[in-house]
């Protein structure tokens, strides 16, 4: 079986998005130290570092996409240019390492670059599907569309999962989705009927019954092999460059005091909801350090004024960042919540830290994430408006109150499920060795 890793040969397909990028080349260095080796295939846009990684192959793919196609807000209409840009280029790429390589024993394609199924269907290679979001996202975007009302509840215990479910199965049927939103949503379940394999960063005992119900009607082997960050934690793959002076802030400052701000890598928060959130921190009176990214208009006058006022305001009880060791920050005594866009990778990097969360989810499956973890797990707080007055509210009820007591407890039972769920023989390492056996034996 080993001798077999060592001659089997992956290729994975990036896309352009930061939480993509850190899992697909987590899931990488995953398995090449089970002995596959590697071929990456990247867009131009946002290319990873390969001298970070110099036992991998790095090639890139045209893919005439634009900076400030990157902070729209119509992401199915981006994840549509995408594929309809790399599908040429991806197919002949693959031709190639095909002929230089003779050998692929699979390629491993991130769920927003369906166009590599189609392509590997073509060419006679085994396609799995790498999901960044979690298995309830699959249930979603994938089964529920072929479920009526009823179905979409049977088979679910808890009656929390049942409103969740019944809320999105209600959501996306009086949604009008836009074309290119219908668009991928059929591309995207028709690679799914063809890949051989579906790979999900989280981990099962976060999401048993969803699992479960997903089995009832995708046949498709299903590996969980979440956290991703935890099993391959040494690599910094941010595209933008981390400032690390928080940490010697964050050192000087009470044990779980700190609130983390930060939305991600590509939720877009308009002047109003910027400005209400700065005084909403000012206000609350609690430490925080806040990720101020360079999108978010930074650098123009009315920012870097509104961020004079309130470094003014705060003096040293905040601190600014435009970029931050995001793992490192949560992982540090001085943080008691993160104020998050719930995006999958950042969700599960808390839980696995013990922080209670403040939800403000933008778009997608953060929606869902969100329902998570407020209603399901209860290991956080919904911002239910971004007005300043209840932005203080909130932060005080989740960091000071009993209440935020009551969700640290959680979050901590949650943290210690996980640690248990990550040692040797726990179920992420079966999941990897079945994993390893599949894509040897396809
Ligand atoms: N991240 C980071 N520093 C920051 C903000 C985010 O390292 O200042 C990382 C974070 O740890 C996570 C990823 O960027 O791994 C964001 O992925 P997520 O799925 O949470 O959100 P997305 O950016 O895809 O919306």
């Amino acid at each position: 079986m080993e001798e077999q890793q060592k001659s089997s040969h992956v290729v994975l397909v990036m896309v352009t998005f930061q939480g993509h990028i850190n899992a697909a080349l987590q899931l990488a260095t995953i398995l090449h130290s089970k002995g596959f080796s590697i071929t990456i295939v990247h867009l131009e846009l946002n290319s990873p570092k390969p001298s970070n990684y110099p036992e991998f192959t790095f090639v890139s793919i045209p893919d005439n996409l634009t900076e400030s196609q990157l902070s729209d807000k119509d992401i199915p209409g981006l994840v549509r240019s995408v594929n309809k840009n790399c599908a040429a280029p991806l197919q002949r790429c693959l031709e190639k390492i095909l002929h230089s390589h003779h050998h692929i024993s699979a390629v491993i394609y991130d769920s927003f670059m369906f166009c590599a199924q189609p392509i590997v269907d073509d060419l006679g290679l085994p396609g799995v599907t790498l999901c960044t979001h979690s298995a309830l996202g699959l249930l979603f975007y994938h089964v529920f569309p072929q479920l009526n009302e009823k179905d979409c509840i049977s088979g679910l215990e808890s009656p929390e999962l049942q409103a969740l479910q019944l809320q999105g199965f209600h959501a996306l049927s009086s949604q009008n989705p836009t074309e290119a939103g219908l668009e991928v949503g059929a591309a995207f379940a028709n690679a799914l009927k063809s890949s051989s394999a579906i790979i999900v960063n989280s981990m099962e005992f976060l999401e048993l019954e969803v699992l479960s119900k997903i089995k009832q009607y995708l046949p498709t082997p299903i590996f969980i092999v979440g956290p991703l960050h935890k099993l391959a934690p040494t690599m910094c793959n941010s595209l933008c460059t981390e400032d690390n002076k928080c940490i010697s802030w964050l050192n000087k400052q009470a044990p779980k005091s700190v609130i983390y701000v930060s939305f991600g890598s590509i939720a877009n928060i308009d002047k109003q909801e910027l400005i209400e959130t700065a005084w909403g921190l000012s206000n609350s009176k609690q430490p925080f350090l806040w990720v101020f990214r360079p999108s978010m208009d930074r650098g123009s006058e009315w920012t870097e004024s509104l961020l004079n006022e309130l470094e003014e305001s705060v003096g040293e009880r905040g601190f600014i960042v435009k970029w931050a060791p995001q793992k490192e920050v949560l992982a540090h005594a001085a943080v008691g919540g993160f104020w998050s866009h719930c995006g999958w990778n950042s969700t599960i990097e808390s839980i696995c830290e013990g922080v209670p969360m403040l939800c403000r989810p933008f778009f997608g499956d953060q929606i869902l994430n969100a329902c998570y973890i407020c209603n399901v797990w209860k290991i956080g707080l919904e911002l239910q408006n971004q007005e300043r007055g209840n932005i203080e509210r909130t932060i005080k009820r989740l960091m000071v109150d009993m209440e935020g007591n009551y969700i640290r407890k959680r979050a901590m039972d949650l943290k210690e499920k996980a640690a248990f769920y990550l040692m040797e023989d726990g179920s992420t390492s079966c999941s990897f060795d079945g994993l390893a056996k599949h894509i040897s034996s396809v």
